[in-house]
Parts: structure tokens; C-alpha cells; sequence
């Protein structure tokens, strides 16, 4: 059945979208300005892991405040600094404020169900694993004729943290079972985020049977047709409510050209049938950067065939993921992403949430995402882009047509620092002043957010200005 969205004299009117959604990884988390550590931590200590509970006890906060239900966390379970009491107490926290904690979780990789069980480290690199009965390294080490097996007929060669099992056996998945009912019972989490691994698949003669085609991928289909149901099974049977949200890797659009199934590629039609078995109560997520924004190369009819009633879209815009990086202004592409969503059939959007809102391109970045999907606009008049920057942005920037005034500023001050010439650089002096003009006559948070577009102006001059000199 296809969402009520419509366009109303150019004004929009957006139903709201069950998942509101922000990703991330605990080591990238940039919410605790006092921190320094950021960036290390995918394989090896999490240095940021002490400002944990300060940078997400204060997202969610935010979240509360902007519509936003979910946050993901990828490497939500850790040992050191306390991890296991951190995860709880912040669970618990989202509960009592609507936004739900969804731990991510690999099934056949990304370390499993408990991401790194060491207690303490002696050294960045050298300190041996500890073992516990769900990290998926602990499971295969005491197992090792279950992990997958690489194009050379041997198992892989893998860290502590991307270890990989093999799909085709049944005592990999009955092991994911019970390490999913036990983080249920140990932490009160709103859901999950699972992932079949998309680094390596096992190449196993039972692997290339089920698998016909496509051996030299990252990822299968097939391995998430096999396994996503059983963690719905598993996790709505404790907590009937509960959201598990299945990565699929792939674009919910259609190519213009021929390409090869990958990660942000489309999934074929029939690859996408092969998931329709998956039971009610799967949430596909989607990978849609190209399929939304100005830089689209892949079409998204709204009546793209989606193989289960649940999905999300989700984009990488605003984040260090994207080429537009951290500090993009992405209000506009995640617009088209609620709007596409919705009349795609979709009932949920994720977007990158490592970046705190004192940058001003993230606050308002989380604004669009928030309060476009989630807002009850229909009890107001439709909503158009004007309305929001009307509505929303400009009392953030200082009356009226500010918002898209700074915005303009920042666009053509990015220009520029891109060019890197002592040309630009004499521009964005310009830029400097013209912004100073406008951050001189605010106060308070509206002169913050014009003070902070003032300074970057000024770093990017810098850069142009100052031009290595090589030999
Ligand atoms: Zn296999």
C-alpha cells in the first residue's frame, strides 16, 4: 500500500516514518569535545571508550528532543572501561526517553555478538584475546572446522575482530542463536542491527552449492536469506516489540548501466526475491547514497519491488564516510532521502549520527532528518523546503532568509578551499569579513552558529594561503 505522500503547489507533505535512525560506530563518536581519541578502535583498544557514556548519554538526549527513535552502535560491547555496565546504563537511558539502543551485531563476521571481550590491554597490538562464549573470534578458535573458507581452500587469515564463519553450518548459526538470546537477557536493548559480513564469504563446497553464482563477492544474499530470519526469530521471541534491522549492502534503486552486485550496487530482482521468505517482523535497511541527491546515478520508482513489508533507506551523507565529509550541509539530500523513502514504500531512514550538532551543518543536518520524518507536519499545512528553512532553521540563524543565507556562504567558502590558490584564499578573506559583518550584530547561539562558519572560513584561507613549497 503505497504511504500518502504528495506534493501540494510544490510543498510536500511528509507522513511520518516509523525508524528514525542514527548509525554509528562507538570509536568514531565526536559528541564529548573533551576527548581527543577518535578514529582507532575498529581492531584494537577503543581509546574514545572512556567518553562513552558522555558522548551517548548526550545523543540521546538530543534524539529525544528531534524525533529521532534509534541509534546503531557498532561495538557497543566491550570489556574495558567498564563496557558491559555502560551498555546497560545507557539502554536504559534511551528507554526512559523513546530512543531505542540497537547494538550492532555480526552473524558471520565483525566479531559476533560481543565485539571485544578483553578486560584490560597491556599494548595496542600484542594483548591476547579473552575469551567469551559470544565473540565469534572465542567461538572459532575453540572450533576452528566451523570458520569459512578463503578462495584458496584454506581458512582465512583474519584478526581478532573479523573472523569468519561459515554460513553453511548449522552449529555457526545455533551458536548466533544463543549469543543473541543472551545479549537480550543481559541488556535492555531496543533491537539490533545485524550484518552478515561483507569482507570475505566462505568458500566451502556446501557455501559454493547453496551459492550458484557470484563467488568472488564480498557478501551473499544467500547468507542473509539464511541467517536474518533466525535473529528475528530469536529476538522477537524475547521481546515481541523489539527492531531487527538487516543490512542488505545494496542499492533499493535500479542502475542506468550494468553493474556487478557489490557494496551501494542495486540488488537484482532476483536476488531481491530471494529474500521475500524472510519472516514479518525483518526490517530491511538499504543502501541509498545513489539513489537520492544531486549526484544520483541510480532511478528509484516508487514502486521499486521491495522483498519484505519493512525497510530503510540509509545514506552516509554528513559523516566521515561520505565525500562530502564530516561537516557536509546535507539538508537538501536528506530531504530527497524522507521524500523518496516514503513513496518508495519505505517506513524508516538512518543517517550517520558520529558527528555532534555544535557544527552547525550536522545540527541541522539532524534537524531535516528529525523533523522531516518525523514530525507530524499534517496538523500544520504542507510542508515545502522554503517552509523548513523558514520554519526550523532561520530562528537558528537570525530571522529571516538567514538560514539559507549562511548556507550559501559555507557552499562558496567550500568552493574555494577546494581550489587551494592564492586567489581563493584573498576570496575567502572576503567571505571572512562579510560573515563577521553578520556574527557582529548577533549574540548567543545564533552568533555562535555564524562565529563557527567565520572561523572555518578562516582555516580554509589558511590552507589556500599557505602552499607547500616542494623541491
Ligand atoms: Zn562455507
Amino acid at each position: 500500500m503505497r504511504m500518502p505522500v504528495g506534493c501540494i503547489g510544490g510543498a510536500r507533505v511528509y507522513p511520518i516514518l516509523k525508524y528514525r535512525v542514527l548509525w554509528t560506530w562507538d570509536y568514531c563518536m565526536g559528541w564529548d569535545h573533551t576527548v581527543f581519541a577518535r578514529g582507532r578502535g575498529a581492531f584494537g583498544p577503543n581509546q574514545r571508550r572512556a567518553a562513552f557514556l558522555s558522548d551517548y548519554l548526550r545523543m540521546v538526549d538530543f534524539c529525544a528532543k528531534q524525533n529521532i527513535n534509534g541509534i546503531v552502535i557498532w561495538g557497543a560491547l566491550r570489556a574495558h572501561n567498564g563496557g558491559e555496565e555502560q551498555l546497560r546504563e545507557l539502554a536504559n537511558y534511551g528507554n526512559e526517553r523513546g530512543v531505542r539502543i540497537l547494538p550492532g551485531v555480526g552473524i558471520f563476521g565483525y566479531g559476533g555478538i560481543y565485539y571485544d571481550p578483553r578486560a584490560d590491554y597491556d599494548s595496542v597490538v600484542d594483548t591476547p584475546l579473552t575469551p567469551h562464549p559470544y565473540s565469534l573470534t572465542s567461538w572459532l578458535t575453540d572450533h576452528p572446522e566451523l570458520a569459512a573458507i578463503g578462495p584458496d581452500g584454506k581458512p582465512y587469515r583474519t584478526g581478532p575482530y573479523s573472523s569468519l564463519a561459515c554460513p553453511s553450518k548449522p552449529e555457526n548459526l545455533a551458536w548466533f542463536r544463543e549469543a543473541l538470546a543472551w545479549l537480550y537477557s543481559e541488556f535492555p536493548i531496543g533491537g539490533v542491527q545485524v550484518e552478515v559480513g561483507d569482507y570475505s564469504i566462505c568458500h566451502c563446497d556446501d557455501c559454493r552449492v547453496r551459492r550458484a553464482y557470484n563467488l568472488d563477492a564480498m557478501f551473499a544474499v544467500e547468507d542473509m536469506r539464511l541467517a536474518y530470519g533466525e535473529a528475528v526469530s530469536v529476538a522477537q521471541g524475547i521481546r515481541p516489540d523489539t527492531w531487527v534491522i538487516c543490512e542488505t549492502y545494496s542499492s533499493p534503486g535500479i542502475a542506468m548501466h550494468a553493474e556487478e552486485p557489490g557494496f551501494n550496487k542495486v540488488m537484482s530482482l532476483r536476488q531481491k526475491e530471494l529474500l521475500s521468505t524472510l519472516p514479518e517482523g525483518t526490517i530491511l535497511q538499504w543502501v541509498a547514497d545513489r539513489a537520492v541527491g544531486p549526484n544520483a546515478d541510480h532511478r528509484w520508482p516508487s514502486n521499486t519491488y521491495l522483498p519484505v513489508r519493512e525497510n530503510i533507506a540509509r545514506i552516509h551523507a554528513g559523516s566521515q564516510w561520505s565525500g562530502g565529509g564530516c561537516d557536509e550541509w546535507a539538508v537538501e539530500t536528506i530531504s530527497d532521502l524522507v521524500e523518496r523513502s516514503a513513496a518508495g514504500n519505505m517506513h524508516g531512514v538512518s543517517i550517520f549520527g558520529e558527528e555532534s550538532p555544535v557544527a552547525p551543518p550536522n545540527e541541522a543536518n539532524y534537524l531535516a532528518f528529525g523533523q522531516l520524518a518525523g514530525r507530524d507536519w499534517t496538523e500544520r499545512q504542507p510542508v515545502s523546503m522554503s517552509q523548513f528553512y523558514t520554519q526550523v532553521l532561520d530562528p537558528l540563524y537570525g530571522g529571516a532568509d538567514m538560514a539559507a543565507a549562511w548556507r550559501n556562504l559555507y557552499t562558496s567558502a567550500r568552493e574555494l578551499r577546494a581550489r587551494r590558490s592564492a586567489n581563493a584564499a584573498a576570496k575567502l578573506v572576503r567571505l571572512a569579513d562579510q560573515v563577521h559583518s553578520t556574527s557582529a550584530k548577533l549574540s548567543g547561539e545564533t552568533c555562535r552558529r555564524w562565529s563557527w562558519l567565520e572561523d572555518w572560513i578562516w582555516k580554509a584561507e589558511w590552507l589556500c594561503r599557505t602552499q607547500p613549497r616542494r623541491a
